[in-house]
């Protein structure tokens, strides 16, 4: 079990008009709301614990989960370290196994550095995301510091940002320690001081802090260029019925007398998501990317080729939101395979399953699909233009 503790516990009012700042929009959407909606759509955390300054934490809901993760909200304290802990505590009530800690005002992370900081904290107890530092950075002479002591190597430096995440033991001695008196900026700084070892993951030049006017400023020209537009595609594919099965949809196994024909395996379900996903990307479609001339593609599994896809679309800058998909045959009946289903395209997609959607239907008995000639499958997808970084 994953707990993801999003620390909004400060009430920083320099930006915004006298408003909290987790609560300034951009793009019409809170900054605190843009970060719980990358963990909630990131398919990676269980449970997500929003820290609130005590005043905020009793009100109405601030903050919801479109894809589904429950969502509960603890006051936080007076500093950084004890709103963390406060979280902590309501997550480690509930057994988590490993717990990311993440800056609700770093509002543009995105989902592949939240899994990829998760498991780099399995791995080795403790991981921070870092990105390098760009200007030359040189150290104030002793005394009134105002000429250079010296100047330090820039390559042995990196900027830690969040998300971080802990094992929950490595977790409990930070926070221990943090109650001790020990002061830190970061968990990881507790969790070093502790005695563990914390492992650096690569970050996210976007996944900037949002502290000064001059980082909204920048933050809004970022929404306007690439976030603000969500995308939608359409899919649509047919094959027809052969005696001998097996079924093979949504990558799910199904039995059934008969099967569908194609070049690979004819998982209508997959080709159709997969056409969705690319035609909201405007990035062609399956048959330019894995042509059925091509004997590489000859029985290939297409929740693979589907997966490829997904690759394809995030490298061109987007991620998928949701899809939804009706598959149309007489036999045989859908709905007993539509969470392994579900689960099955979500993990291909890198997203929640709670972020697919999969209905059977029947043709009444009429048409290719009414007689039981064929099978279709339709999908929608929705894109959403996310930072272009790492994959
Ligand atoms: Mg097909």
């Amino acid at each position: 079990m994953v707990t993801a503790i999003i620390a909004a516990g400060g009430v920083g009012t320099r930006l915004g008009a006298g408003r909290p700042k987790q609560l300034v929009r951009l793009g019409g959407v809170t900054i605190l709301q843009r970060s719980v909606t990358a963990f909630d759509r990131c398919g990676r955390v269980d449970e997500i614990v929003l820290v609130l300054p005590p005043a905020l934490a009793g009100g109405p809901a601030l903050a919801e989960t479109p894809a589904g993760t429950p969502l509960r909200v603890v006051a936080g304290g007076a500093r950084r370290q004890d709103s963390v802990a406060r979280g902590f505590e309501a997550a480690s009530a509930r057994g988590s196994e490993v717990v990311v800690v993440h800056d609700a005002a770093r509002p543009f992370c995105p989902p592949h550095l939240i899994a990829r900081t998760i498991d780099a904290a399995r791995r080795h107890g403790a991981a921070a995301a870092a990105v390098p530092v760009q200007d030359t950075l040189k150290q104030r002479s002793v005394g009134e510091g105002r000429f250079v002591g010296r100047t330090l190597a820039r390559d042995r430096i990196v900027q830690a940002q969040t998300p971080q995440a802990f094992r929950a033991d490595v977790l409990a001695a930070a926070v221990r320690l943090g109650r001790a008196g020990v002061e830190a900026t970061d968990e990881a700084g507790l969790a070093e001081r502790a005695g563990h070892r914390v492992a650096l993951v690569e970050g996210d030049p976007w996944n900037v802090k949002i502290t000064t006017e001059r980082d909204l400023a920048v933050a809004r020209g970022f929404v306007e260029e690439t976030m603000a537009t969500g995308r939608v595609g359409l899919g649509y594919d047919l094959h027809r019925f052969e005696a001998g099965g097996p079924l093979r949809l949504g990558g799910v196994l199904i039995p059934h007398d008969r099967g569908l024909v194609g070049h690979s395996d004819a998982d209508a379900v997959c080709h159709a998501v997969t056409d969705a996903i690319l035609g909201a990307a405007a990035a062609g479609d399956i048959g330019r990317h894995f042509p059925d001339t091509d004997p590489r593609w000859k029985g290939a599994s297409s929740i693979a080729l589907l997966r490829s896809a997904a690759g394809m679309v995030r490298s061109r800058g987007f991620a998928v939101v949701n899809v939804d998909v009706v598959v149309v045959t007489e036999h045989p009946r859908i709905a007993p395979h539509v969470e392994r289903m579900r689960e099955a395209l979500a993990a291909a997609l890198g997203i929640g399953p709670s972020a697919v959607g999969v209905k059977g239907k029947t043709g009444e008995g009429v048409g290719p699909t009414g007689r039981g000639e064929a099978l279709e499958a339709h999908a929608v997808a929705m894109l959403d233009a996310a930072p272009a970084a790492g994959e």
